[in-house]
């Protein structure tokens, strides 16, 4: 079973690794987008941390709703409202409960990947973080009660390296075009450190 402690756990390790690649995230948008993802996702999640240290939640929901609106409130630009959503879709699938078994997590996570998808209107492939969220969720939601968090590891980090030769179709790196390809998307590689964090926290 996954407990809110785990899942607490799991916030603030991706806090932790968000402040450590604030720069480099920064770096990424400032090569296709306009250089503010790592100074965005820093604020918000530094802010998540410090809710989670001044007050607890009593279920896993009420945590996830309170970081979806943390995110919501503090990220801004185009990463903020799909991170939002994305918590926000989680904390629905798991209202009320205490610990979570793996199979309802993974429908979570797909819950999240739906509400990017139908936020952002992007597809898998547009080189956007939906890139790491949609195959990620999908798998988690084959593995089910056998669930693999190795194997969430390994699909979401190959997942971000793909979208470094991928057109950007979606968001500022889009107005690009062509001159895309050949850099890694922001918000794949930040959604891969909540992954990386997650697996991290799990195992
Ligand atoms: P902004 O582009 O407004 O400055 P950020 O830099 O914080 O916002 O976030 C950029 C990231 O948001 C991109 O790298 C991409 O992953 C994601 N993104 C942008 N638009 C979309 C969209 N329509 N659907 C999914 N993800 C998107
Ligand atoms: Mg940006
Ligand atoms: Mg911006």
């Amino acid at each position: 079973m996954i407990t809110l402690k785990q899942v607490e756990s799991w916030l603030i390790e991706t806090n932790r690794i968000l402040q450590e690649k604030k720069a480099y995230l920064t770096q990424l948008d400032q090569a296709i987008g306009d250089g503010d993802h790592g100074i965005n996702l820093a604020r918000g999640f530094q802010e998540v941390a410090k809710n989670l240290s001044d007050q607890s939640a009593p279920d896993i929901g009420a945590l996830l709703k309170n970081v979806a609106m943390t995110l919501l409130s503090k990220v801004g630009g185009a990463s903020g409202p799909l991170y939002g959503t994305a918590f926000l879709k989680m904390s629905t699938a798991l209202k009320d409960k205490v610990e979570a078994a793996p199979e309802e997590f993974a429908r979570a996570l797909a819950e999240a990947a739906d509400g990017i998808q139908m936020r952002g209107k992007a597809r898998v492939g547009d080189k956007t973080m939906l890139d790491v969220w949609k195959p990620v969720a999908d798998l988690a939601v084959q593995q089910g009660d056998r669930l693999s968090w190795e194997a969430l590891l390994q699909c979401s980090l190959k997942q971000m390296e793909s979208t470094r030769n991928l057109e950007a179709k979606k968001g500022r790196a889009a107005y690009l075009g062509r001159r895309s390809v050949g850099h890694l998307d922001p918000g794949a590689v930040s959604s891969h450190y909540l992954f990386e964090a997650l697996s991290g926290t799990m195992t």
